[in-house]
């Protein structure tokens, strides 16, 4: 805007000085040095002005791709950590729309950012050295970054890669150390993909994906990656979580008027107890009825970090008819979990109404950890919910997710974790 004001000003004096004294040579040379400094003046003002600058803050930050909502709300980009710059360049009622570089935006929740008058935004911002190395559980990749810029971050498999890209940011990296200590990171590599964005692969020793955590160490860009555990299910820890609970009743029976929240800490009671029996090291997100909202759920998780998380839920139709069971996931990385544990609780003469990608449910979508939900049956169909009244029933679903777990295990370790056994 202020660059068309003063060109319109000068276009003025133009006419003024061709019509009065001024010689029109002299003119048209001051013309242009009037606009060539007001063009710069433009270029240098264009960065950092019409941007208020903001961090990120509050429990668990997320950026979202759209305006989209459904019922579990808009299309998640992933969550980020506290503090993160992010620039501000509009705002709807509940959320600011963020500018993560010249050509990416993003959007996040108006609770989720504080603003930062503190911090003058810089002309750019360069990434510098990074690492790579190991200690007694994880491998990290570290990369210097000149402020905590925001990021995205995906999996890829066959082969197993972890991308993340980083925004408002030029390479600077010259200098990747990478240690013996690492034990699952294969190699690093970046491509600036665009002006200002860098995409880092890390590719991964394993085929299956046992997660990853990201956050700023400093202004180090720290991802950090879980290694394979030993594929037995009593070394392993699991987390089980029973969907819904106190003021939050989940669906209703649709004649027996009983409500989920009361049904799915049977079936997570049930699966406990054949884990624990295996010797299985077992966290539950709730034992009694209580309120614990998904976002607390998957902040106590990630301070647990179990190596898997099983999320129990019944599901729920306007349509009486449709029935049958179906399992979820967020990250295309952990989707073979999921496939087995299907698979196996399809041998109950359920109907299948499918595994589900890309769903966006909160305690999916964390990378930390491979996880799958599980909707047993529909509350809202008669002949499902006869079955989830039953206690015989609550048994034999736990085995199955039991087995399904343990099939999902020796899949990986012959190799072939895409295909269901
Ligand atoms: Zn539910």
């Amino acid at each position: 805007m202020s660059c068309t004001k003063g060109r319109t000003f000068l276009f003025y004096h133009v006419w003024i000085g061709n019509t009065t004294l001024i010689d029109y040579k002299y003119l048209m040379r001051l013309i242009l040095i009037l606009l060539s400094l007001s063009s710069l003046k433009g270029f240098a003002r264009n960065f950092p002005d019409p941007y208020v600058l903001a961090r990120s803050s509050g429990k668990l930050a997320m950026l979202g791709y759209g305006l989209g909502e459904d019922r579990l709300g808009g299309a998640k980009m992933g969550y980020i950590d506290t503090g993160i710059a992010l620039r501000i360049i509009d705002s709807t009622k509940d959320q600011y729309l963020i500018k993560l570089s010249k050509n990416h935006t993003a959007y996040i929740n108006k609770e989720d950012i504080v603003k930062d008058t503190a911090t003058r935004v810089k002309p750019f911002y360069l990434t510098n050295s990074w690492s790579v190395k190991g200690d007694d559980i994880y491998d990290y990749v570290s990369l210097n970054v000149d402020d905590k810029l925001p990021y995205k971050s995906w999996m890829e498999i066959d082969p197993s890669k972890i991308m993340v890209e980083v925004y408002g940011v030029q390479s600077n990296t010259n200098w990747i150390t990478q240690l013996r200590s690492a034990k699952e990171v294969k190699n690093v590599y970046f491509v600036q993909t665009e002006d200002d964005v860098v995409r880092v692969t890390i590719e991964l020793k394993h085929q299956q994906h046992w997660g990853y955590s990201i956050y700023y160490h400093g202004k180090n860009l720290t991802i950090r990656i879980r290694r394979q555990p030993r594929l037995k299910i009593k070394d392993l820890k699991i987390a089980i979580d029973a969907g819904h609970g106190g003021s939050n009743t989940g669906a209703t029976g649709i004649t027996s008027k009983v409500l989920e929240k009361n049904y799915t800490i049977r079936f997570a009671t049930e699966l406990e107890k054949i884990l624990k029996d295996k010797g299985t090291n077992v966290i539950m997100t709730r034992t009694v009825d209580t309120t614990i909202n998904n976002i607390d759920r998957v902040l106590s998780l990630q301070k647990e970090m179990p190596n898997v998380l099983i999320s129990i839920h019944l599901n729920s139709s306007g349509n009486d008819t449709v029935k049958g069971v179906s399992t979820y996931y967020k990250h295309i990385g952990f989707r073979p979990l999921t496939t087995h544990i299907l698979h196996r609780m399809l041998q109950l003469q359920l109907n299948e109404f499918g595994n589900v990608g890309n769903f966006n449910f909160t305690p999916n979508a964390p990378t930390d950890f491979p996880s799958s939900l599980v909707e047993v049956a529909f509350l809202s169909n008669k002949d499902d919910e006869k079955r989830i009244l039953d206690p015989r029933f609550h048994k034999v679903v736990a085995r199955k997710i039991y087995r399904g777990i343990k099939d999902w295990l020796i899949a990986v370790k012959k190799g072939n974790e895409y295909s269901a056994s």
